[in-house]
């Protein structure tokens, strides 16, 4: 079935049956005068003062156990730009209509008409108290390092900047299976990442904690190296060790490039100077950096991934973020932490290694493990249970999960069924 979609198709698509995609169900039962008093006045009364005597108790009486807050203000969507906040919410209700259909976690999707670091930040944390999770989306770089940060900091239920964290585990997910594929050992690798922005910042972050060394980062001009005076600080952190100056020195004998900024940001000149089997990850979306066809025309070998669903190895942020938030929310995680992320990478990972099952074959043909399937595809319902029970169980482990009687056997049952 194609993939493609017009204009038309997708705008009917948000207009019937109701307009949007979601809508709030109820999950007990309203059928008595007798009902009416539990669910409301009088009845109502009772879990609340429990909750005022001891507020961990809103995870036991309340829908905050299983609620996400999608919140954006608009500032980065996609790849429109600014476009202001409700304008945002198609993209936000999609995101809830994926976290409720991968992972059976319910969330509000909120735009918030603000920029202003202070005040936004004010505002999430004024609405935190319902929510279980928090995923902050589409908020604009260098603005969105400052806000996640502090949230992260001053609330204490898991808040992730998923076009941070989510790519950055997704794209860790495939270098550690493309890595593997070329024989390279991660200390050893020379990485090129081509934009400095939210996406790239947070990749290179993680790549580093994986053991990369050797990373050169590139904005729009050129090298971030130590005799530039216009880097913000989160570039700072990625001045060049080597005395590399521009794109083309970035690029010889390169292993592996990492493309998160627009199409054309570099060529297949500097394709060429890679190694022969290099990693070429060009998530521009929608349209690359370079094309997979036009890069394999230059190194046959390279391993090749896109952000997109019509190629090979698409890096999509719905293989993390639904299971991410499943997991930590059922162990009422407080944080989520860079072993969390760590997890959920090299569950991601080791699922791809798996054979696929008879259902994915019959829709998607024959997978297996290697350059054109280096990362499994957001339809495999074994990732809630892999990455979920990662996730959660690192959560115990470095002590950020509320929940005590953990046992990891019974949980990886329980999200089986
Ligand atoms: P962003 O915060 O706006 O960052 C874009 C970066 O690209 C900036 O650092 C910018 O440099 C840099 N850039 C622009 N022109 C350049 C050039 N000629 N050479 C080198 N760098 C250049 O955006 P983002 O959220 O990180 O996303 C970046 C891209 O990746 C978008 O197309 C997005 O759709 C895509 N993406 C894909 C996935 C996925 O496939 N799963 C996930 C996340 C993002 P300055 O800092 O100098 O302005
Ligand atoms: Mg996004």
């Amino acid at each position: 079935m194609s993939t493609k979609v017009t204009k038309e198709e997708a705008l009917e698509y948000h207009r019937v049956p109701n307009p949007g995609k979601v809508a709030i169900s109820t999950t007990t039962r309203l059928e008595t005068q007798k009902d009416l008093s539990l669910a409301y006045s009088p009845g109502v009364a009772y879990p609340c003062e429990e909750i005022q005597k001891n507020p961990e108790l809103a995870f036991e009486y309340t829908s905050k156990r299983n609620l996400v807050a999608v919140i954006s203000n608009g500032t980065a969507v996609l790849g429109l730009g600014d476009i202001g906040a409700i304008a945002s919410k198609p993209v936000m209700e999609g995101k809830s209509v994926l976290f409720k259909k991968f992972a059976a976690v319910d969330s509000f999707d909120i735009e918030v008409d603000e920029k202003d670091i202070d005040k936004f930040c004010d505002i999430v944390k004024a609405i935190s108290p319902t929510f279980g999770g928090i995923n902050l989306e589409d908020i604009k770089a260098p603005e969105c390092f400052e806000i996640e940060k502090r949230l992260v900091e001053e609330l204490n239920i898991p808040v992730m900047h998923d076009d941070q964290h989510g790519t950055a585990i997704i794209t860790s997910a495939a270098l550690i299976n493309a890595s593997e594929m070329m024989g390279k050992k991660l200390e050893d690798m020379k990485v090129v990442v081509v934009g400095a922005g939210a996406s790239a910042i947070a990749c290179s972050t993680m790549y580093k904690e994986l053991g990369i060394k050797n990373l050169i980062m590139c904005d729009s001009k050129g090298v971030i190296h130590k005799d530039r005076t216009d880097l913000n600080k989160y570039k700072k952190e990625f001045i060049t060790q080597t005395d590399i100056t521009t794109m083309e020195e970035a690029f010889e004998n390169a292993d592996m490039v990492l493309g998160l900024s627009r199409p054309g940001t570099f060529t297949l000149e500097h394709i060429k100077l890679m190694s022969e089997e290099p990693i070429v990850f060009t998530l521009a979306n929608p349209t690359p950096e370079l094309f997979p066809e036009e890069v394999r025309s230059v190194k046959p070998k390279a391993i090749i991934g896109t952000g997109r669903s019509d190629y090979a190895n698409q890096v999509n942020n719905v293989l993390g973020f639904p299971f991410i938030f499943r997991g930590a929310l059922d162990v009422q995680a407080r944080k989520i932490n860079m072993p969390m992320k760590m997890a959920a990478a090299k569950a991601i990972a080791n699922l791809a290694k798996e054979p696929i099952t008879e259902e994915l074959r019959a829709s998607f043909g024959d997978l297996s493990y290697g350059r054109e399937y280096i990362i499994p595809i957001p339809f495999d319902k074994r990732l809630m249970v892999e990455v979920s029970s990662a996730v959660a169980n690192s959560a115990v482990e470095t002590g950020v999960a509320r929940v005590k009687d953990f046992n990891l056997e019974e949980y990886r049952e329980k999200l089986a069924s």
